[in-house]
């Protein structure tokens, strides 16, 4: 459509959300083998900060992904998203909340484990069998600053503790006791079933 077109087009900044979708760092990349650094609670009511939040939202959910660490984004910063699907009414869809943990810290109140598939942004593609903590205690400042804690049970449990060991730079290959699982995901859907005598 040429300029001129009676269109009413404006360009305008302003229109423009303040929010920006990152790039998200893969396997290979030195941030996320790097421990990340405590953020500064001072800091926290921070435009930088807020505006990283914001960021990684979007890009979590551009990337259709359930958890984020600020180290995926290349920012080595003790922050990471963990989406916790809420129960939902039936034939209603599942509505999936996204908590914002600031220094998080993940407890388990259990030493039964489960084991379950696992994916990363940051390892795209690939899928792994995981032992985590069947339930963990999730404590964490919020994007205002206020500590919270949240107990957390099953996939939400292992999300947590997923994307805070990206925190420490720990990836969930270093978890998989057995590195058989390994796999892509289109080859993990075709021959999963094969995975039981990993077990
Ligand atoms: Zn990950």
């Amino acid at each position: 459509m040429p300029r001129g077109a009676g269109l009413p087009i404006r360009l305008s900044f302003a229109n423009i959300p303040a929010m920006s979708i990152l790039k998200v760092a893969q396997m290979g990349h030195p941030v996320l083998r790097t421990p990340a650094r405590r953020v500064d609670p001072e800091s926290i009511g921070s435009p930088d900060l807020q505006r990283l939040v914001d960021d990684m939202v979007e890009t979590l959910k551009d990337y259709d992904g359930i958890g984020l660490a600020a180290p995926q984004v290349h920012v080595p910063l003790r922050v990471c998203l963990i989406g916790v699907v809420e129960e939902a009414e039936e034939g209603s869809p599942q509505e999936v909340r996204i908590v914002v943990a600031i220094n998080p810290t993940v407890t388990p109140l259990t030493e039964e484990t489960i084991v379950g598939v696992e994916g990363c942004l940051s390892m795209t593609d690939l899928r792994g069998l995981v032992p985590r903590y069947r339930a963990v205690r999730l404590e964490a400042l919020d994007r205002g600053g206020e500590p919270f804690s949240l107990e957390l049970e099953g996939y939400p449990a292992v999300v947590a503790q997923h994307e805070t060991d990206h925190l420490d730079g720990v990836l969930f290959v270093d978890r998989m006791p057995d590195l058989r699982s390994l796999a892509f995901s289109r080859e993990f859907v075709r021959y999963g079933v094969e995975y039981d005598e990993v077990l």
